[in-house]
């Protein structure tokens, strides 16, 4: 059985698993867990050598219970239908189990991205969305692209660009596609979104006394000693705030090798050290292993895999040491490691869950657009004039005046990002909340995954009851 059929299916199995476990009608649960529209196309690419490529892309919209629906866009040789209608089926998942209301999306584009030129990028990227847009697969209320494995930023200024072109007069248009620059629309603390909120993740679990003392781990995460494989957008973040909060990075994995070093690596020089050797291996006094995998068995307490799917599988998951796999990637762990994981005592803290911090910032950025301001514009000086009034009115009953810095700092109104970042944070602890809470009233019988998966299938079927469908 081939790779391309396997990752919806891993999905799915893991969906049948939860939805076994609840009361919904089979009926509900076959359209919930269903691709309600893939879309593949090719397209003809000059490349720069004059040449013409025949491209591939994607685009699945897993559920329409809410519109529009929302997921990135992947640039990969190894993206595929089964890739994106997965991909797409997470998205829902995610989408639901952090309240924000989209359907769930994937795209995808068949390149190895490094070896096309920026002008050839922009040439696909453009193409790509002009051929979404002439079959309705984009608009800021039909389907709302994102950055992921491949894309950044200024693909993302690219899709919006070729979009409003086509869209002459579309109020919202710029709301067609988030994760885009500042000057475009973009929203302060996107590009740190995903990692920052797989870092809230991952904090709320090391806090959770009952958890810990289950996995016979200290509270917090300050000591605790993490692998993180991938430092792309996502695995970079997460190790930046992982590092700040006191954990110690033991391994660190990239497609050319990882390194591990018990004593810890320090995150920005492993990545200056890569960037001027082209490698992360050799790094001064740490330990190198011959492939990315073999980070993946590192004796740690926390394992991030946060690069592709289908890392941790039936094969290696054996060899895993740590007591908890924070899935910053999405579908990092297949069903069968799954199993052997919960044998083994690990804890598995899954990804639609863990890592939803980036649509969740991905929907404060289509908020902005559709609004046309700046969060915090209206407030921010209104905040600060009433702290002001609050300090003033300290100082002349305790008779003492505040030290200009500390007075600053006490009467400093939300920034935008301030706000973003406080959305996040209360998002992923929420979310953590609910996720627990159900999984509690399962009596032992669901793991997180299946918890996560459990609070998103009762939150789409209430969309259906509400409709009368399925009574
Ligand atoms: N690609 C990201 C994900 O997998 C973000 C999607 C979005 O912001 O729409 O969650």
């Amino acid at each position: 059985m081939s790779k391309q059929f396997r990752f919806f299916e891993q999905v799915n199995r893991s969906f049948d698993r939860a939805a076994a476990l609840t009361k919904h009608d089979p009926r509900m649960l076959a359209q919930i867990r269903e691709c309600n529209a893939v879309y593949h196309f090719t397209f003809p690419v000059k490349r720069d050598d004059g040449s013409i490529e025949v491209v591939h892309g994607w685009r699945a919209e897993h559920s329409h219970h809410k519109l529009p629906t929302k997921g990135g866009i992947r640039y990969s040789y190894m993206v595929s239908e089964d890739e994106v209608k997965a991909l797409a089926a997470l998205m829902t998942y995610k989408c639901a189990i952090v309240d924000a209301p989209f359907g769930g999306a994937k795209g995808g584009i068949k390149i190895t991205r490094h070896e096309y030129s920026n002008g050839e990028l922009e040439r696909i990227t453009r193409r790509y969305t002009y051929e979404l847009k002439k079959k309705n697969f984009i608009g800021p209320g039909v389907d709302v692209p994102a950055p992921d494995y491949g894309t950044g930023a200024q693909e993302m200024a690219w899709m919006a660009d070729t979009y409003q072109s086509l869209s002459a007069g579309e109020l919202n248009a710029l709301a067609c596609v988030t994760g885009k620059p500042i000057a475009q629309g973009g929203i302060r603390g996107r590009e740190q979104a995903t990692g920052r909120g797989v870092y809230f993740g991952i904090r709320e679990l090391c806090n959770d006394a009952e958890v810990m003392k289950r996995l016979g781990l200290e509270q917090g995460i300050a000591g605790k000693r993490v692998v993180v494989q991938g430092l792309g957008n996502v695995g970079f973040y997460v190790s930046k705030y992982m590092q700040e909060a006191g954990a110690v990075l033991v391994g660190l994995a990239e497609y050319e090798g990882a390194i591990g070093n018990p004593d810890g690596l320090d995150l920005d020089s492993v990545v200056k050290h890569r960037k001027d050797s082209g490698s992360i291996l050799n790094f001064p006094g740490a330990t190198d292993l011959e492939t990315s995998s073999k980070a993946l068995e590192l004796d740690c307490d926390i394992l991030v895999p946060a690069a592709l799917e289908n890392q941790v599988t039936r094969d290696n998951a054996p060899d895993v040491k740590a007591k908890i796999i924070a899935e910053a990637a999405n579908g990092p762990t297949t069903a069968g490691a799954d199993e052997i994981l919960s044998e083994k005592g690990a804890l598995v803290l899954p990804d639609t869950y863990l890592n939803a911090g980036g649509v969740t910032v991905s929907y404060f950025e289509w908020v902005k657009n559709l609004s046309h301001v700046r969060f915090g514009r209206m407030q921010k000086r209104f905040e600060e004039g009433a702290f002001h009034r609050i300090v003033g009115a300290m100082e002349s009953h305790t008779g003492r005046l505040l030290p200009l810095e500390e007075r600053a700092e006490l009467t400093r109104g939300a920034s935008e990002e301030d706000l973003v970042n406080s959305g996040l944070e209360e998002t992923m602890a929420l979310a953590y909340q609910t996720v627990r809470t159900t999984q509690n009233s399962y009596d032992g019988k669901a793991n997180l995954r299946a918890a996560a998966f459990i609070t998103a299938i009762n939150k789409i079927a209430l969309c259906y009851e509400d409709l009368g469908f399925f009574p």
